[in-house]
């Protein structure tokens, strides 16, 4: 099958805890290749209107499908394969950018590209990053960071702010959480502060991983010596996601975790406001 053959008027309108599979499952193979080579296309697992907390102001948010990490608390696996979203090309998602324009620059707002991760199809963000700021509308990238290597210097100059979800400090920790080594995102973490570009740090409390003091100051001194983090979002694990583990029959480690107490959240706030950095 064609993509073309699957392509929606607009990109598909849901909140990423909607569950959302094989999308593009009959799509030739060579066709998806060719689409994530090019850029042509994105593959969207959902896209939402109003957002208030996935970076400033109101925002409109585009949840790509794919990503590398296993993080064993994700609240979204469905995610995880690229076929799992519909394909929306670049110039469609750019004619949905236009419409909202004026009421997000209005709102102090943007568009912000989450997943997922993003940066498994950094040539559709090479190609949508650009037009958008040439509207005049404020970018955000939302990433693990992992391929952040994969981004020219030119294509940082069209995201205004990059959300950095970073999982883990401990090297063995971080394999353990998400699957995959830390360092690629640490050294993009290093790139984008010598170019002093706007970060926001993105640290989940995940009980009986991320939950110990230990790491928690490591994780802020860590953040505290980029010099370029604006703020840290501490967010609490939740168990919005359970429902997807179970129907895509995948074992759920974290399947009777209670969400961190208020203390616990309460103390990784201050641990990051010790080392002089905004936390939300
Ligand atoms: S990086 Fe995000 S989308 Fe990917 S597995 Fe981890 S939590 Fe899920």
């Amino acid at each position: 099958m064609k993509l073309e053959a699957l392509a929606p008027e607009a990109p598909p309108v849901g909140s990423p805890f909607d569950f959302r599979v094989g999308k593009s499952d009959k799509v030739d193979e060579t066709e998806i290749q060719s689409a994530l080579k090019s850029g042509d296309w994105g593959f969207f697992h959902s896209f939402t209107t109003g957002s208030a907390v996935d970076g400033p102001g109101i925002r409109l948010v585009a949840w790509l499908a794919g990503c590398q990490f296993r993080c064993v608390f994700c609240h979204n696996p469905d995610t995880w394969k690229v076929t799992n979203g519909l394909p929306v090309r670049v110039e469609r998602a750019l004619e949905v950018v236009k419409q909202y324009r004026n009421s997000l620059r209005q709102m102090k707002g943007g568009l912000t590209i989450s997943g997922g991760e993003p940066l498994l199809q950094y040539r559709f963000l090479s190609r949508l990053f650009p037009a958008v700021k040439n509207l005049g509308v404020h970018t955000t990238l939302e990433t693990n960071g992992y391929f952040g290597e994969r981004l020219t210097d030119e294509d940082l100059a069209s995201i205004d702010l990059v959300m950095l979800g970073l999982k883990a400090i401990e090297p063995e920790l971080h394999r353990r959480l998400t699957g995959m080594d830390n360092k690629p995102a640490h050294e993009f973490a290093r790139r984008l502060a010598a170019r002093k570009h706007p970060v926001w740090i993105r640290f989940v409390v995940v009980p009986g991983w991320t939950d110990n003091i230990e790491e928690m100051d490591r994780m802020a001194e860590f953040a505290a010596g980029l010099g370029n983090v604006e703020r840290v979002d501490v967010l609490p694990f939740h168990q919005m996601g359970r429902f997807k583990w179970e129907k895509l029959g995948m074992e759920y480690k974290m399947q009777n975790a209670q969400p961190p107490s208020r203390e616990i959240v309460d103390q990784a706030v201050a641990r990051f406001r010790a080392v002089g950095l905004d936390v939300v």
